[in-house]
């Protein structure tokens, strides 16, 4: 097995294109368990730790701009108020060992349904900017994950970075795992409210063969939301709404039975997460300035 060790992004990108088939390696948290199984045996590992930009977060007026290597501690530590879902979702990921090597282009790179970054990142509706030596675009997330452990990447192309609009509200991130730490997720859930667009998205985990949104739930609490003038008036959400909404992320849902879970407990786990969760980020939205007034 090689070993390349470029020194600088523009040489990591020629190092992809001249040998697409090289495996890059970030925190090594996924990727050396495969090799030290035997799992995976790459002709080329790529080497991505010399890269300083990888691990560089920039936050603007709107706007973050999020290092593919940057360490989920780092983000826990300085990224809670611009992306708090995210914020969350990296608290549950393994041990604080793990999570000071482990960033986000890993999880995307090995785009497991039951990575914990995912569900944050589908309900904040960031984008991935890819790069080559043929030049960078941006892939919505919802366009990211095209099946099991497979992702929307070409090749010789990299991630360099995550792009985010700053929460404009609340996030949540709920979990089921069999313990509170060191536990790949049974099933997961990420809601972010966006009271600018007056949108409600979400994300579901380990409960189908990719991430996913729950749309037809997102679509009707958006209109359940905006009928009611909930935006507006901050009223309590209904427990009819609530309820409708939960049953629609289950709905959704797509999930498998296997060691870590049943899949009638993951539909069912995932609607009590999308209930609550829910109820969590309303009553933060109504708190922060808007009426109290009329409980529904
Ligand atoms: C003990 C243990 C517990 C864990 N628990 C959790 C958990 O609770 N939740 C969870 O989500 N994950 C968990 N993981 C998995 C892992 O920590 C995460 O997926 C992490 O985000 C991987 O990041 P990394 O930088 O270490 O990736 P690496 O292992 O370096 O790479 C992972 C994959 O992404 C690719 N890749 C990395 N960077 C790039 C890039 N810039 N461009 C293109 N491809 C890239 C690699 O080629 C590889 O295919 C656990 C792992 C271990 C060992």
């Amino acid at each position: 097995m090689d070993f390349l060790r470029p020194a600088s992004w523009e040489e990591a990108l020629a190092a992809k294109a001249e040998h697409p088939t090289a495996v890059p390696i970030a925190g090594g948290t996924d990727i050396m368990v495969e090799i030290n199984f035997d799992h995976r045996r790459p002709q080329y590992l790529l080497d991505l730790n010399r890269i300083g930009l990888l691990s560089e977060w920039h936050v603007g007026e709107e706007t973050v701009q999020l290092g593919a290597s940057v360490p989920y501690a780092r983000i826990m530590e300085n990224l809670r108020t611009e992306l708090p879902g995210l914020a969350l979702a990296s608290h549950t990921v393994a041990s604080p060992q793990i999570r000071n090597r482990g960033g986000v282009g890993g999880n995307l790179g090995t785009a497991s349904p039951a990575g914990d970054a995912h569900p944050a990142l589908l309900a904040a509706g960031c984008q991935v900017e890819a790069e080559s030596v043929r030049g960078s675009r941006l892939i919505p997330i919802d366009d990211f994950y095209t099946g099991v452990k497979r992702n929307a990447l070409e090749p010789d192309e990299l991630i360099k970075s995550i792009h985010f609009k700053k929460a404009d509200g609340p996030q949540q991130y709920s979990k089921v795992g069999t313990r509170n730490a060191m536990v790949i997720a049974v099933c997961a859930f990420g809601i972010a409210l966006h009271p600018e667009t007056r949108t409600v998205r979400t994300g579901i985990g380990s409960a189908a063969p990719t991430p996913i949104r729950a749309k037809a739930a997102e679509d009707f609490l958006n209109a359940a939301l905006e009928e009611g003038g909930f935006w507006d008036n901050g009223k309590i959400i209904t427990p009819s709404i609530a309820k409708q909404f939960a049953e629609l992320v289950s709905g959704a849902a797509n999930p498998i039975d296997d060691v870590r879970g049943t899949a009638s407990y993951r539909r069912h786990a995932v609607g009590i997460m999308a209930r609550r969760t829910l109820g969590w980020t309303w009553e933060s939205y109504r708190g922060n300035g808007r009426s109290t007034e009329g409980v529904a």
